[in-house]
């Protein structure tokens, strides 16, 4: 009998490579970890939104970041929801601005309105025209975010956060420009940067051996967006110019109808990017909650971020 040069599974097994688990990173200080909601429209999605903070809050976020509707369009909603996380709880609050559709006096208000109101960390950004058209500045606005910080650092010495882009702003003419773009925000006073989303790993990981060549170093935040959606995240993730691994969308197949299995397999896939961007050395993450705390508390725990337990 001729030895077959195919190994069977078990002699495969034997002789196989052994994976080792993800480093736990024992001893190491748990991430810092942020979470970013969005102003309520109704009373029972505020009450919603109010229960996912309670929830998250237990978890100790370095800052949480309330959203600007596109074109300015949730201004009261977020300064109220802004200024309630200021009253009734130990949060410390971001509050998102955007140059869009307004002029700088009315920017400036905006801001000095918080600064008044004890909130002392602004995310910076330009936005994006209502519409979709294409973005033209205000003709007495801020044109673009790194003017937006330049003005804020004229107001208050706020910390300022801005976004970046692993896989390109959609409109920058070429990731170098887009990169200078980054620095020059950075530069302006702004002291980290959080992500557009991303779902594969090596793009913002060569995204951070990249920023660091262009003579970045600030904090560049990873954006985590826990999907439950997978068909309306695959809508966002096209505007927005984030690509979805096909091996994703092959875990989502066939799943629509299944609410229970897709969020099992978003559990899993959210705690393998971040398990996996954790082994890589990055300790701090900026949760997209979606205003539901679940998915995020889980992953934050998966982490190594324990709630605080009370003394009662
Ligand atoms: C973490 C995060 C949070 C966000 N939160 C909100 C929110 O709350 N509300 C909201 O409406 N949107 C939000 N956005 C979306 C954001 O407003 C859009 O992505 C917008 O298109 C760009 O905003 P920016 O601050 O990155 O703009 P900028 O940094 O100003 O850059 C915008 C584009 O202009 C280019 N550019 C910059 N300066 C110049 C220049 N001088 N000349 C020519 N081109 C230039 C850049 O390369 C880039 O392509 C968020 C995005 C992220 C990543």
């Amino acid at each position: 009998m001729t030895h077959s040069p195919v190994r069977h599974t078990l002699e495969r097994w034997a002789a196989g490579e052994r994976i080792a688990p993800l480093p736990a990173r024992e001893g190491a200080a748990p991430p810092a970890i942020s979470f970013e909601f969005f102003p309520p429209k109704t009373p029972t999605l505020e009450a919603q939104l109010w229960s996912c903070i309670e929830r998250l809050a237990t978890l100790r976020p370095a800052f949480v970041s309330v959203t600007y509707g596109a074109g300015g369009s949730t201004q009261e909603r977020t300064h109220a929801t802004v200024l309630r996380i200021v009253k009734e709880t130990a949060l410390t609050p971001a509050a998102h601005l955007t140059c869009v559709g307004a002029t700088q006096e009315d920017v400036n208000d905006i801001a000095a309105r918080y600064w008044e109101a004890g909130v002392r960390h602004i995310v910076a950004l330009r936005g994006d025209m209502p519409s979709g058209a294409p973005y033209k500045p205000h003709p007495s606005g801020y044109a673009f975010a790194a003017d937006l910080v330049k003005g804020l650092k004229k107001i208050a010495d706020f910390e300022i956060s801005v976004a970046a882009y692993p896989e390109v702003h959609p409109q920058a003419p070429n990731p170098e420009a887009d990169l200078e773009n980054l620095k020059r925000k950075l530069d302006a006073g702004a002291t980290r940067a959080i992500t557009q989303v991303f779902f594969d790993n090596a793009i913002f990981l060569r995204f951070m051996d990249r920023a660091l060549a262009a003579g970045i170093k600030a904090p560049i935040v990873p954006g985590i967006l826990p999907v439950t959606n997978f068909n309306q995240m695959k809508k966002f993730a096209a505007a927005c110019g984030t690509s979805v691994p096909g091996w994703m969308a092959g875990m989502f197949e066939g799943l629509d109808d299944d609410v229970e299995t897709r969020r099992m397999v978003a559990a899993a896939v959210a705690a393998e990017q971040v398990r996996l961007l954790q082994a890589n050395g990055i300790d701090e993450f900026h949760f997209y909650t979606l205003n539901r705390p679940d998915l995020t508390y889980a992953i934050a725990r998966i982490l190594g971020v324990k709630p605080e337990i009370s003394a009662a």
